[in-house]
């Protein structure tokens, strides 16, 4: 085989290397992500949180309630029980029982929407369980596939990385270093063919003083753009 041919070979083994690659990383990144789970799991813990924080406002609101009923019935007791006579005395609880009573109807009216909100946020939390739970499930039978696959592709990444370093075994050093500097610099086409003149990477038509010099070359030469190795074969 000329060292041409071999070259070429070597870049499709290369190329199938590099698609093999990529196949594995996804495979990686899907299998790193957990199918989304940590972020689910934390938004559940989140709204977790939330439910208790509004359950807490309605018995903080309910405690509130509980005792503004008896300042205000206290209040009452002492404002119509008689005893105190006094205009002044009785102004003052006067002014303090209906500060208590507007607070008093204020908590009232604020625990219906809290009550709401919590029923929400409630609901909110047990849709995301359920969810989870059928995510969970599902990830654990595309993981075992993942895994599968992963161990799978790269047995034959391994096997082709084989195949691939016997080829390049055949191939003299310093065109084997060219070779490996462009295909790495030039996102993986290091040799081109050139086909009646020109030149099939960059599709410039090629001296003739190029095409002699390719000819009697024993391997490929530089194309002048710069970015390949050219050859006939
Ligand atoms: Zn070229």
């Amino acid at each position: 085989m000329t060292i041409a041919k071999s070259l070429l070979s070597l870049q499709g083994t290369d190329q199938a290397l590099a698609i093999q690659r990529r196949e594995y990383r996804v495979i990686e990144a899907e299998l790193d992500s957990e199918g989304g789970l940590p972020e689910l799991r934390q938004l559940c813990e989140k709204t977790k949180i939330r439910e208790l924080e509004a359950k807490l406002e309605i018995a903080r609101l309910e405690s509130d309630l509980a005792l503004l009923k008896s300042n205000v019935a206290e209040l009452e007791a002492r404002l119509y029980g008689g005893a105190i006579t006094n205009v002044r005395e009785l102004t003052a609880i006067e002014t303090e029982h209906s500060a208590a009573r507007r607070k008093l109807a204020q908590v009232e009216e604020s625990i219906a929407p809290a009550e709401v909100s919590a029923e929400h946020t409630r609901q909110q939390y047990a849709d995301l369980i359920s969810d989870l739970a059928d995510k969970e499930k599902s990830w654990n039978s595309r993981q075992l596939e993942l895994r599968k696959e992963k161990s799978k592709k790269g047995t034959a990444f391994n096997e082709m990385l084989e195949i691939r370093n016997a080829e390049a075994s055949h191939i003299p050093d310093d065109h084997l270093a060219r070779y490996t500097r462009l295909f790495r610099s030039n996102r993986g086409i290091a040799v081109v063919r050139v086909d009646r003149g020109i030149c099939q990477g960059c599709a410039v038509r090629l001296p003739v003083g190029e095409l002699t010099r390719l000819r009697s070359a024993d391997g490929p030469i530089p194309c002048s753009c710069g970015r390949a190795l050219i050859t006939e074969q």
